[in-house]
């Protein structure tokens, strides 16, 4: 039974659940998820807003809204900036105040002398614990 007393998935062409699928993306829903949320298939809105200009425009809006919302949402630091690629302007922020920090650590540190060396440690001579191993 729908709000229509028809059979079948309610469509986008009540305004109601239009309005409810349309607010589930902008905050942040997928498309599958929120045509579930709504009840609708989850092809329905694509091809709706394949004949649907206006209905195509709001749902280009609330992805962008909704992709928004789940970046901000994302906890964005350098790691997000250089193993994920994000772009996010707090990823940038945080990236750019790291590299900031290295080079000034960087140019704090004496530099090293070229005779500075680190000691290697010699290995000791082994004392003959298997003296079987050897075949020769
Ligand atoms: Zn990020």
């Amino acid at each position: 039974m729908t709000a229509y007393g028809r059979r079948g998935n309610p469509t986008l062409n009540d305004p109601a659940v239009r309005q409810a699928f349309l607010e589930a993306v902008a905050d942040g829903m997928h498309i599958g998820p929120a045509s579930q949320h709504v009840g609708i298939g989850p092809d329905l809105s694509r091809r709706h807003a394949a004949t649907d200009p206006t209905f195509a425009a709001d749902l280009k809006q609330a992805r962008a809204q909704g992709k928004k919302h789940r970046d901000d949402a994302k906890d964005h630091s350098e790691g997000h900036y250089r193993n994920q690629q994000c772009r996010h302007p707090a990823c940038i922020k945080a990236s750019n105040q790291a590299r900031t920090n290295r080079r000034q650590r960087a140019r704090q540190q004496p530099e090293t002398e070229p005779g500075d060396v680190h000691p290697i440690p010699l290995p000791m001579p082994e004392p003959a614990l298997f003296p079987l191993a050897r075949a020769s």
